[in-house]
């Protein structure tokens, strides 16, 4: 670089003063250089590996159990630099702890990787699902499992430099959709040397997250009939859709008499084949939703009770299989003050011209108004909810087990739902890869915080013990092993 040279001419009393000042020497490396900032630099550095990463996962787009490319393409990721991975933790092949360092504090962070099923979408502004394909990542997984991964290849950067003292665990959770992957990860104890647990998800604004979620309960019920021709001899024949049919009427009614904040949503997974064959088998998937799990699991012997009631009425026999269950979200004030502070540092996601048109054009698809597109860029206030939000995750079990933070950037377009194709589009370009690094940086931040500050992490545990009281964990899908098979 050219060494520069400052000329001032300085005029005084009639006389010209012409100073020369010495050209200034290069400037020693800043000492405000600090610990966070060669953080941040060094996650920018690697952007265009960790975009790749994320735009190859988002191409496998593998539903719940069945992430076998993702997380093998992660724990390759993390092996590759210096991670002892342990791959098929809890019994779910494609769960992982991934490990450096040693002794306190243990700082974990969450990784998932599964796509949602019927959300396959070109990374375009107008909806056209990939031909051949029908899943994608319409919450944007891809990139919270690469985004955790960049955090924690940093931190062991930290550790092996000295600069912080402990132990970074990446944990690769599988199947959030719907399927619990975390609630067997806390079951088999792979939380119980951990301090303190980081997460993140993708979302279409930067903010920490200080809203709870719903517990829940899901289950399949599967009703047995006898088959018969529907029009030649129906007497003969008991059909499994009609007790399905009058258990989800009954459920319905149901609605009326639940505590106002409950949620209950089916789907008919099987109704049987052709309308003049009486089904002898048709299958129904519920969910229950409550901010309080005492309330959900209430409220879900309720819904039991219906499909006995169903099976009785219509001649037909039912059983069930718990497929999911996961706790509320407990929030941490004290953790969340950190990551907001680190955030803020980070700063939100800056549009080129052509992300801004992408944008404009997803935003148009909405039928409703949404949010400035500039609004990305913004990191909004620390403030925390009423209510419990609408979603469920089984982040909530975890936190149930470790005093946990989490956030959401800005990696689709503000005002784009969750669940989506339109969040599926952002997702495959770089308007939700530019979110991953705020994410991947923030966590970083936030964890040097708790390694260079042990008090932090007491405050923490304190805060948690606190809000736990004297509740004795209990997985609300008891103890069935992992429903691997429940995208099937
Ligand atoms: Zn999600």
């Amino acid at each position: 670089m050219r060494k520069p040279v400052s000329i001032a001419i300085v005029f005084c009393a009639n006389f010209f003063f012409v100073f020369t000042i010495a050209a200034q020497k290069k400037i020693p490396k800043s000492p405000t250089i600090t610990v966070k900032d060669e953080a941040i630099n060094d996650i920018q550095a690697k952007y265009s590996e960790y975009k790749e990463i994320a735009l190859q996962i988002w191409n496998y787009a593998e539903v719940g159990y069945k992430e076998v490319k993702s997380s093998a393409l992660l724990q390759k990721t993390l092996t590759d630099n210096g991670f002892d991975v342990k791959a098929g933790v809890a019994e779910i092949p494609t769960a992982f702890v991934a490990t450096y360092g040693s002794g306190k504090p243990v700082i974990g962070i969450l990784a998932e990787f599964d796509a949602l099923p019927g959300l396959s979408q070109e990374a375009i502004p107008e909806k056209k699902p990939i031909e051949g394909k029908d899943a994608g990542h319409g919450c944007g997984h891809h990139l919270f499992g690469t985004a955790s991964v960049a955090a924690g290849i940093e931190l062991k950067k930290l550790i092996e430099a000295k600069k912080i003292n402990g132990t970074i665990k990446v944990f690769g959770c599988p199947a959030e959709e719907g399927g619990s992957g975390k609630v067997y990860m806390v079951r088999a104890g792979l939380f119980n040397d951990v301090d303190i647990v980081i997460h993140w998800h993708p979302g279409a604004e930067n903010a920490v997250t200080m809203t709870s979620a719903l517990a829940n309960k899901s289950a399949k019920f599967r009703f047995y009939g006898i088959a018969a021709h529907a029009a030649a001899s129906p007497e003969k024949g008991r059909s499994a859709l009609d007790g399905v049919e009058a258990m989800d009427n009954m459920v319905n009614m149901m609605r009326e008499h639940v505590p106002q904040e409950t949620r209950i949503h089916y789907v008919i997974t099987n109704g049987g084949k052709a309308p003049n064959v009486v089904p002898d088998f048709a299958e129904v998937y519920y969910y229950v939703r409550h901010p309080k799990r005492e309330l959900v699991v209430s409220i879900f012997d309720r819904v039991v009770k219906a499909a006995e009631g169903a099976a009785m009425g219509t001649g037909t026999k039912v059983e069930y299989e718990i497929i999911g269950g996961t706790h509320d979200l407990l929030l941490n004030k004290t953790l969340a003050d950190v990551m907001q502070k680190n955030l803020e540092k980070v700063g939100g996601v800056i549009y080129t011209t052509e992300e801004r048109e992408f944008g404009k054009k997803i935003q148009s698809s909405f039928g409703y108004s949404a949010p400035a597109i500039e609004t990305a860029a913004i990191i909004k206030p620390i403030k925390a909810d009423e209510d419990a939000g609408g979603g469920s995750t089984d982040v909530g079990d975890v936190s149930y087990a470790v005093p946990t933070v989490g956030l959401r950037t800005a990696t689709w377009v503000p005002g784009t739902p969750a669940h989506s194709w339109q969040a599926t589009a952002c997702g495959g370009t770089e308007i939700g890869t530019k979110g991953l690094i705020v994410a991947a940086k923030t966590m970083v931040l936030t964890a040097i915080d708790l390694f260079i500050n042990p008090a932090l992490i007491e405050q923490a545990k304190e805060e948690f013990k606190k809000d736990v009281g004297d509740y004795k964990y209990h997985a609300l899908l008891g103890d069935r092993k992992p429903a691997l098979n429940y995208r099937d």
